[in-house]
């Protein structure tokens, strides 16, 4: 049974195509500059040169008829007809507090969908047109929604609401949301399977380390809290993202800079985090060769980084009542053993203790804590594509 799995953006789109017979990926590719001049799909097969094309789509629905294109092609598709699609998956970002889990697409679903929007302007939009793109080009063939906000909808009351005006949530939907959880659910699954324990009886903290940045507390498999907020923009400094700060900096931005919303809203996004306090690049690796070479900015960024990651673990091992496992994850997590290293330093007393040599590792499934840590430390490379096909396939099989 294959599976394909979308994830679009304003102007690009991500694909996979994963036989779940095996677990396997058949090919994977990006669709980038949609609508604008210089249009490109690019296609991966395992032991097969890239597969390119260059050539003019207008739209999200040219992208995905292209993309389908790709993948029957004689030569360097990997299907005979689109008939050996059983069902596509779509990476939504937005699911607001109606859903708590993946969900078949019916009309009721996309008109939610909509409604969630003003929640998730710059996400959402796309999402549903690549959804409609799709619906258009393959009506028969059954199609889930997958949300980044679902896993986080075990979260009680007292971690998701903010201390405003009640009315705010009630008339508004003003409350923490949570991101990531995709990634989330699938790496503290994961990891539960690796040290052969049952989610049910475990405390994780997930650390997703990346461009955006989020960790999660999650008590007997449900996270109860979690690091981004209503929107993105809270938690840790971010690559671009500002993370927490105290709210009256952007009323002051406002009135004493004059900043417009828009403005404010570019500042704490796009110019802030670690990027906004090196000066050098939103990138993390950029960023560590700045450092090792004395940049003295640079080196802040980084330490301001690595302090709220560990503030945000210690935060979560007091929310839980105790902590059993810290997840590494996503680009930073899974390829930087300095970050790694600097996040958990001082958490010794927590019980958590990295060994130097195991932590030097990158991109794959490892323990890197010490044998006799009482906290068990991990690296697990994150893998959303293959969590949305899985919760696909269970919805259509049901
Ligand atoms: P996104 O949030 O866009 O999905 P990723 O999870 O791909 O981001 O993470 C991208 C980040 O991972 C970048 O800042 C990049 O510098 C960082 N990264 C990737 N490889 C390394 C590495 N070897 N060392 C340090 N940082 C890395």
């Amino acid at each position: 049974m294959n599976i394909l799995v979308i994830n679009c953006g304003s102007s690009s789109l991500k694909y996979q195509l994963i036989d779940m017979t095996k677990e396997e990926v058949l090919a994977k590719g990006l669709v980038e500059r949609i609508g604008i001049e210089g249009s490109i799909l690019t296609q991966k097969v395992e032991g097969r040169d890239k597969y390119v094309i260059e050539q003019k789509m207008a739209d999200h629905k040219d992208a995905i008829k292209l993309v389908l294109e790709a993948l029957v092609d004689k030569e360097n598709g990997v299907l005979k007809s689109m008939d050996e699609i059983s069902a596509v998956g779509h990476r939504v970002v937005h699911g607001g507090e109606k859903y708590s889990s993946s969900v078949l697409i019916n009309d009721e679903v996309m008109k939610y969908l909509e409604e969630c929007v003003k929640l998730a302007p710059l996400h959402n939009p796309p999402n549903i047109i690549g959804i409609e793109a799709c619906k258009a080009l393959m009506p028969n063939t059954p199609m889930a929604v997958v949300f980044d906000t679902a896993f986080h909808q075990t979260m009680p009351e007292s971690s998701y609401l903010y201390a405003l005006p009640y009315e705010l949530y009630k008339e508004h939907n003003i409350r923490k949301y949570g991101f990531h959880g995709t990634s989330h659910k699938y790496v503290s699954a994961k990891v539960a399977e690796v040290i052969g324990k049952d989610l049910s009886e475990l405390k994780i903290v997930t650390c997703h380390l990346g461009n955006g940045s989020s960790l999660t507390a999650i008590k007997n498999g449900k996270s109860i809290d979690t690091s981004m907020g209503f929107t993105p923009l809270e938690g840790v400094a971010m690559g671009t993202r500002s993370g927490d700060l105290d709210p009256a900096v952007v009323t002051f931005i406002m009135e004493e800079l004059g900043y417009t919303v828009e403005q404010t809203n570019e500042l704490l996004n796009k110019k802030s985090g670690v990027f906004g306090i090196s000066g050098v690049s939103s990138d993390f690796r950029d960023i560590e060769t700045a450092a090792e070479n004395g940049n003295a900015r640079a080196q802040l960024a980084l330490e301001i980084f690595r302090y709220r990651v560990k503030k945000y673990i210690g935060s979560y091992a007091a929310a839980m009542g105790g902590l059993d496992v810290v997840v590494f994850t996503a680009g930073v997590g899974e390829n930087d053993p300095f970050t790694r290293e600097a996040c958990c330093k001082g958490l010794e007393f927590l019980g958590i203790e990295i060994d130097t040599a195991k932590n030097n590792v990158r991109g794959k499934i490892a323990e890197i804590s010490k044998e006799n840590s009482r906290v068990k430390v991990f690296v697990i490379p994150t893998d959303e594509e293959m969590m949305i096909a899985k919760d696909t396939l269970e919805l259509v099989r049901k």
